[in-house]
């Protein structure tokens, strides 16, 4: 069970205090709200007097929208949001030059990962804090907003600082102590299906997110495991469908890491606005083939500008 409130609600001491008496374990998350996760199972009488102590909380000011409307903007119907960036913050340089063609071409939004997943400990982990503060800089010049990942619950205040739209990656679809400490925040996040999820889990994770108070949800479908080893994923067009009619989230979709190799994302990502994407995220770089992490499915800014064009001529606005 989750439960949320205002982080300065008299009522969320005497509800801890009824969780400490009778020896129920429980997370709490503060952040923008107070979020609360219990484990274990709460017997009868403790259960009703919880939700008596619940009942008598302060309205929670839940789902603000953020200031600068980034969740209504992919929400809007009329056109799709497109995100591009980097796998990985690299160094200014490459940020700089990515931030300054994507601004050229009329794009919102950056991607780029500072906290990186990577399968093999001996891979590039990522820049870490150096890296977000190059992301923050160089968006923040270009007019851009941020959309990186996190992956841990202590990264969370710093993500918060430099980035707007917040990532949880595929392999973190599962990780209910993360998604549970997202929820108490006011930024909205972008929620990777796992590779291995069901479209019902998936949705089942958002809802450890919005249980918490932030409905600010983007869900993005970015490839599932399949049998098929010539694409580094399959991408799953009838969930994008399937996900927008059971649930009211904005879905995009992320072709690059479904594809793996960087002739087949065009099509991927023509694909899956045609069945219905709200938006497309993809990795781009100045130098592909140098890139420090997805290095095959990094598209040339040459490439990128063919996706746009393809838009362009399907008169998919996304301006
Ligand atoms: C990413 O977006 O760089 C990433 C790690 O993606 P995923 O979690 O989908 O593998
Ligand atoms: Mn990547």
């Amino acid at each position: 069970m989750i439960y949320s409130f205002e982080k300065t609600d008299p009522v969320k001491t005497d509800f801890l205090g009824v969780l400490r008496q009778h020896d129920v374990d429980f997370e709490l998350i503060d952040h923008d709200r107070s979020v609360v996760r219990i484990l274990g199972s709460v017997q009868n009488g403790i259960g009703e007097k919880l939700a008596e102590v619940y009942g008598g909380r302060r309205r929670l000011t839940v789902t603000k929208e953020p200031l600068d409307n980034i969740y209504s903007d992919f929400k809007d119907r009329s056109r799709i949001s497109l995100i591009a960036g980097p796998c990985s913050v690299e160094s200014e340089e490459q940020l700089a030059s990515i931030a300054s063609f994507i601004r050229s071409k009329g794009l919102r939004y950056i991607r780029g990962g500072a906290y990186k997943p990577r399968t093999s400990p001996d891979s590039f982990q990522g820049m870490g804090m150096p890296g977000l503060r190059i992301i923050s800089t160089a968006a923040k010049a270009a007019g851009l907003k941020v959309v990186s990942e996190v992956m841990d619950r202590s990264q969370i205040d710093t993500l918060v600082e430099h980035a707007d739209i917040i990532q949880i990656g595929s392999r973190n679809m599962f990780n209910y102590t993360l998604l549970t400490a997202l929820g108490s925040i006011d930024k909205p996040v972008l929620l990777k299906r796992g590779m291995a999820a069901t479209v019902d889990e998936w949705l089942k994770a958002a809802e450890y997110i919005s249980r918490g108070g932030n409905n600010s949800i983007i869900l993005c479908e970015r490839g599932i495991r399949t049998f098929e080893p010539r694409t580094r994923n399959t991408l799953d067009i009838a969930a994008i469908h399937l996900a927008k009619q059971l649930s009211d989230y904005p879905v995009i979709a992320d072709p690059s890491h479904a594809a793996g190799h960087r002739d087949i994302v065009i099509p991927l990502a023509v694909a899956a606005v045609a069945s219905g994407a709200d938006g497309i995220m993809v990795e781009i770089h100045p130098e592909p083939d140098s890139a420090l992490s997805d290095r095959d499915q990094a598209l040339s800014f040459d490439r990128f500008e063919k996706l746009l064009q393809r838009l362009d001529d399907l008169h998919i606005s996304h301006k």
